[in-house]
């Protein structure tokens, strides 16, 4: 499932290949990803402009715009994207038959593949480039909210932070491997209660939380597409990992034996030595 840093990386290619581009033509094999219709959608964006494209959590959109008109009013539109399971996007130099690609947009001959495999992801028009109201109920957004309001969104909780930091709605864009690679670096349990760390842990998560993104924004996330075919090569940040999927492996910093534990039906693999359990 893409998380942050590849939506982030999606977002940095759509926006390096086709800022400034227009969108000639929309091509739809499958509607079902398009809200409010294929029909609605295509005549918002077609003959407007990528201007640019924002993220919030693992949400992008992107800001179209139209020649000003008459009243030199800018004439905006808006699609909201959220790739979910299997959602990717390929800019290729020529048009390739798929039959997972659902759409096919066409940027002045250049054509953006959308393809997903489970269908579960959805390009949506919203009023808005930056918090349209279909997110409204998302959290800030993990790399951009500041210490007092995260501390004042996650600091008196009694629930494991581990299922606070996977929780959208305090703070957007941690997936599970995330979360167990901030909390290690912390030094904190995947069980502890938020209300019953110090301010300086508190901080010290978010820290490392901020760490974790940049650094695998920066190795293409644990997953990557090349944008020349539909085969992914993996993102050379999994060689990173100190402790997801390594449970019943040594601790790259003690030796001691990796433990697994499920949070709110998630697992969650931390270091019995490096994050001691409070509650014990
Ligand atoms: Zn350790």
């Amino acid at each position: 499932m893409p998380e942050l840093p590849e939506v982030e990386n999606v977002g940095r290619a759509l926006r390096d290949c086709l800022r400034g581009k227009r969108l000639d033509g929309l091509q739809v094999n499958y509607g079902g990803v398009l809200k409010p219709s294929p029909r609605q959608v295509r005549s918002a964006l077609v003959g407007k402009r990528l201007a640019e494209v924002n993220r919030h959590g693992k949400y992008l959109i992107l800001d179209f715009i139209g020649d000003p008109n008459e009243d030199r009013n800018e004439d905006h539109a808006y699609l909201m994207i959220h790739l979910r399971m299997t959602g990717q996007f390929f800019i290729l130099d020529d048009y390739i038959a798929d039959q997972h690609v659902h759409l096919i947009f066409d940027f002045e001959g250049r054509p953006v593949h959308y393809r997903d495999v489970r269908k579960f992801g959805r390009l949506e028009l919203v009023e808005d480039p930056i918090r349209p109201a279909a997110i409204a109920h998302v959290g800030p957004d993990m790399l951009s909210v500041r210490l007092p309001e995260w501390r004042e969104r996650i600091g008196h909780r009694k629930a494991p932070i581990k299922a606070l930091l996977l929780d959208q709605k305090i703070a957007a864009g941690l997936g599970n491997i995330y979360v167990d690679e901030s909390l290690f670096l912390a030094r904190v349990h995947p069980l502890a209660r938020p209300c019953d760390l110090t301010p300086t842990q508190l901080k010290e998560v978010l820290k490392r939380a901020r760490q974790v993104l940049r650094l695998a924004i920066n190795h293409g996330g644990t997953t990557f597409m090349n944008f020349t075919d539909f085969h992914g090569r993996p993102g050379n940040f999994r060689r990173k990992l100190r402790v997801y999927g390594r449970a019943g492996q040594k601790c790259r910093d003690c030796s001691a034996t990796l433990e697994g534990v499920r949070v709110g039906g998630r697992s969650s693999v931390f270091c019995p030595h490096c994050q001691p359990n409070p509650a014990r």
